[in-house]
């Protein structure tokens, strides 16, 4: 299987609360994200998609159907909102970079698998030393 990943940013704020939770209970979970003015991310995706390489053009998928659909798909969505307020995927649940791959890979999954390849893996990044990956399969159904 050959793999193709290619990456787009955006800037978006988040806080992390519970409102059934006390005050305390969310600072001693959650620690300066439970901040309820919130605090912002340069949030990096990289997307990897797989598929047979074409006959004709020597391509698992052309660059120039993937980037913009990433473009519109995230970062036209996701950049420079709130994510808790304004994306309704999270006014349940918490935006950690965990359900932020969660959300991408539903987000992204039909869009890819319509350019007839299979989205393989969503890796985001909030900074450089700390990202997560996801592959479709473990807590897909946490995120139903
Ligand atoms: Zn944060």
């Amino acid at each position: 299987v050959i793999t193709v990943t290619t990456s787009v940013s955006f800037s978006a704020a988040h806080d992390y609360r519970r409102e059934e939770w006390s005050d305390d209970k969310n600072r001693a979970v959650f620690g300066l994200c439970a901040n309820p003015e919130g605090h912002g991310h340069n949030y990096r995706v990289l997307v990897t998609v797989s598929g047979p390489v074409d006959l004709e053009t020597g391509m698992v998928i052309n660059f120039d159907q993937l980037h913009p659909l990433l473009i519109s798909c995230v970062t036209a969505e996701l950049d420079h909102v709130y994510l808790n307020r304004q994306i309704p995927f999270f006014a349940s649940r918490i935006p950690t970079l965990e359900n932020v791959a969660l959300y991408l890979w539903q987000r992204l999954s039909p869009e890819i698998a319509a350019l007839g390849v299979t989205l393989t893996r969503i890796r985001v990044y909030e900074h450089d030393d700390l990202f997560v990956d996801y592959d479709g399969f473990l807590g897909e159904t946490a995120a139903a």
